[in-house]
């Protein structure tokens, strides 16, 4: 669903951030990137979603040039969800209407089926109870279920998280995996950078090491972790596990 090929992209500063980086993605993978800081995580996922241009390269999800001035960027985005490090929630609007809005707007979903696909995935999410609830009011761990949540309410295809349990007290950060693991489980085709190597173990059907703008290894995750991969993904396991 996913193909990247010789992705470049130099930010306006000079920064190479994607030094030619290719991936696939088949329907129903989950894919971990991890990697240090600064390394062009955030950037290719960004790129993913047509939210960053690029340099050089190709990039087709779903089938569509995601850097062609022809592609329908706003349909495209519908079927890729996105979910990030801050929830992004709309501070004003309840739970539900979070839920809604962008189903009722962007898809022209009549408001009773908006509400009852909204109610059916707060409960997905374990949160049927807060519908009426403002995210002020929500924990940081629930605050980003509702994250998760608002994007399923579009359909999407493919769900993009880039370090969605990064901002959370350690204690929420299970609940969190917890769904994204369940959402594996129903064959969502998924790439999540993340730092939690406990959960691209257990879910990844790949991991992706991505040092200095590049893609550097690539393994399912019993090899990626068994410490026979290059240097620098020895170098970075044994900082992180
Ligand atoms: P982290 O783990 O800290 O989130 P990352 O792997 O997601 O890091 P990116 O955010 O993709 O890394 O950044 C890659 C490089 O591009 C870094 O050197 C960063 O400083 C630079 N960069 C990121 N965003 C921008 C921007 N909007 N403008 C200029 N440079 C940027
Ligand atoms: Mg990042």
């Amino acid at each position: 669903l996913i193909e990247a090929r010789g992705v470049c992209k130099t930010y306006g500063n000079g920064v190479a951030a994607l030094d030619e980086v290719s991936l696939t993605v088949a329907r129903g993978e989950v894919v971990c990137i991890v990697g240090p800081s600064g390394s062009g995580k955030s950037t290719l996922l960004r790129t993913l979603n047509a939210m960053e241009p690029i340099s050089a390269g190709e990039i087709r999800v779903l089938g569509e040039a995601v850097h062609d001035r022809r592609t329908n960027l706003n349909r495209l985005r519908t079927r890729v969800g996105m979910v990030f490090q801050a929830f992004n929630l709309f501070p004003h609007r309840t739970v539900l209407q979070n839920l809604m809005l962008a189903p009722r707007i962007v898809g022209g979903v009549a408001d009773a089926q908006a509400r009852e696909q909204a109610l059916r995935l707060l409960d997905k999410v374990g949160l049927g109870d807060k519908h009426d609830q403002y995210p002020g009011q929500l924990s940081g761990g629930q605050q980003q279920r509702v994250a998760i949540a608002r994007a399923l309410a579009m359909n999407p295809q493919i769900m993009l998280f880039d370090e969605p349990t990064s901002a959370l007290d350690p204690e929420k950060v299970g609940e969190v995996l917890d769904v994204m693991k369940a959402l594996a489980a129903e064959g969502m085709t998924m790439c999540v950078v993340t730092h939690e190597m406990g959960f691209a173990r257990a879910v990844a059907s790949r991991v992706v090491f991505m040092d200095a703008g590049r893609i550097c290894h690539v393994d399912e995750p019993q090899r990626f972790f068994d410490g026979s991969g290059h240097p620098r993904l020895q170098a970075f396991l044994g900082q992180v596990l």
